[in-house]
């Protein structure tokens, strides 16, 4: 396309500038899906069409869109006040959101600091774990242990302990030194449509205590995991293995770092993954859902030592050396303050809850369609996995994606999987919805 020449089957914008994220930017810009507006569990696309969400955008807006208690937030917010500098120099909202987080967090992880996103929050977490190691005098620990097929970012250290190939392949020179990674838990042959915590695998944690072996504890900084993955395609843990690497971690001294940038906020029915499961890790990675999506915001939850620990550092020894210009923005904290307000006011983590056993039976119901290999779900996430097709890996998965968009259904496709994560607010007639056009998508996609 000529450049600034607008694609007039485009809506007359001009789409050859914008180079976007994790998309196959030609295949989309030939037949581009286009939101315009939200509200509820609804967004509107470009050409009119309501289209329902069942993926809460990206595992963001657990609390329905257009929530006029959020913008109004963050207009005042701007107006009152747009920006204050993060280093030196504080605001009230920053300290009030991270007072009101640390009541919802688990006990002991009573501290928080903030970042922008996802990946900034996981690159956060792992240099804390290795300040906290010097600060505590045991600087030979550095080596990361993340898990095969797990999301972490986009950031080095993500893409380092991270799992997916995709994602690696075309910067291994370049990756973090001293990383291993845990077998992932993934295991259809034994733990097909298996519901909430699949029964097997509980020995894959074991793989930890062979690391460890090889490595020398005190070479070790953090194991990090997603509690449960969202990116690889809703991949549970098997019932035990969490508690298992909370064992192996706490006799070696070495932390355990939860990704929970998809589970925190209510997603699993709790406010935190690591609550649901009743494992505390030392410290957990946030995002998305802390302010429904409303603008960049993410969190970083420390437990008391490693806090203390660095507050204390040695003489001479600095903190922790490390801040975003956006650390704590005081229209994102207004943002996430009314966010909290309306999880509360609305008891939508229990609401989550409630609705399990129903989005269960839903999801489980396409079990016999075609080419459906496995089911799995907790909370209001699930995972529907299919054969890849003849035509190549993700065709098949991507096929059902597009055909449930053009018929009104936002969901998500990883590869040969389909993830369902809806606002918290949705209702059962929505959930019937969403599973009945994936179902027929997946007859028509064959
Ligand atoms: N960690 C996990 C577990 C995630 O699911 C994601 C995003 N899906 C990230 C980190 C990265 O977040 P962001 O895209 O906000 O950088």
């Amino acid at each position: 396309m000529e450049k600034n020449q607008p694609n007039t089957a485009n809506h007359g914008l001009n789409m050859s500038h914008y180079w976007m994220p994790f998309t196959a930017n030609k295949q989309f810009k030939t037949s581009p899906r286009m939101l315009v507006s939200a509200e509820g569990m609804h967004y509107t696309d470009i050409d009119g069409n309501s289209v329902l969400d069942a993926t809460a955008g990206l595992w963001c807006c657990n609390a329905g869109h257009g929530r006029s208690e959020i913008s109004e937030a963050v207009s005042k917010q701007i107006h009152d006040m747009d920006y204050a500098p993060s280093f030196q120099l504080g605001h009230p909202l920053a300290f009030e959101l991270a007072d009101k987080l640390c009541q919802l967090s688990p006990a002991g992880l009573d501290h928080v600091f903030f970042t922008n996103s996802g990946s900034e929050s996981v690159d956060t977490a792992l240099k804390m774990a290795l300040a906290y190691h010097r600060a505590n005098g045991q600087s030979t620990r550095t080596r990361f242990i993340g898990r095969e097929l797990g999301y972490h970012g986009v950031g080095f250290g993500g893409i380092s302990v991270g799992g997916i190939g995709n994602n690696r392949k075309t910067f291994s020179q370049q990756l973090l030194q001293g990383i291993d990674h845990l077998p992932h838990t993934l295991d259809i042959t034994n733990n097909a449509f298996s519901r909430d915590l699949p029964p097997h695998g509980i020995e894959k944690a074991e793989i930890l205590e062979q690391l460890i072996t090889l490595h020398g504890a005190e070479n070790i900084a953090a194991v990090i995991v997603e509690p449960m993955s969202g990116s690889a395609g809703v991949i549970l843990p098997p019932a035990g293995y969490l508690a298992r690497l909370r064992e192996i971690t706490q006799k070696h001294g070495i932390l355990l770092i939860f990704d929970e940038v998809i589970t925190a906020f209510g997603r699993v029915g709790e406010a935190f993954a690591s609550q649901r499961w009743n494992v505390t890790p030392d410290i957990i990675t946030a995002a998305k859902a802390i302010n429904n999506g409303a603008i960049p915001m993410g969190a970083v939850f420390v437990s008391n030592t490693i806090h203390d620990t660095c507050m204390d550092a040695p003489e001479g020894m600095i903190e922790f050396f490390h801040g975003y210009t956006y650390s704590g923005h005081p229209v994102a904290a207004a943002s996430a303050l009314a966010t909290l307000a309306i999880y509360e006011n609305e008891q939508l983590f229990a609401r989550a809850k409630s609705l399990e056993s129903y989005f269960e039976q839903a999801v489980h119901s396409l079990k016999g369609l075609p080419n459906v290999i496995d089911i799995r779900n907790t909370g209001l996430v699930g995972g529907i996995q299919f054969s890849p097709s003849d035509k190549g890996v993700g065709k098949r998965g991507y096929g059902i994606f597009d055909h449930c968009f053009r018929h009104g259904t936002l969901v998500r496709a990883t590869g040969d999987i389909i993830a369902l994560s809806p606002p918290l607010i949705v209702e059962k007639s929505h959930i019937d919805q969403m599973v009945n056009s994936l179902a027929d998508a997946i007859v028509a996609v064959g």
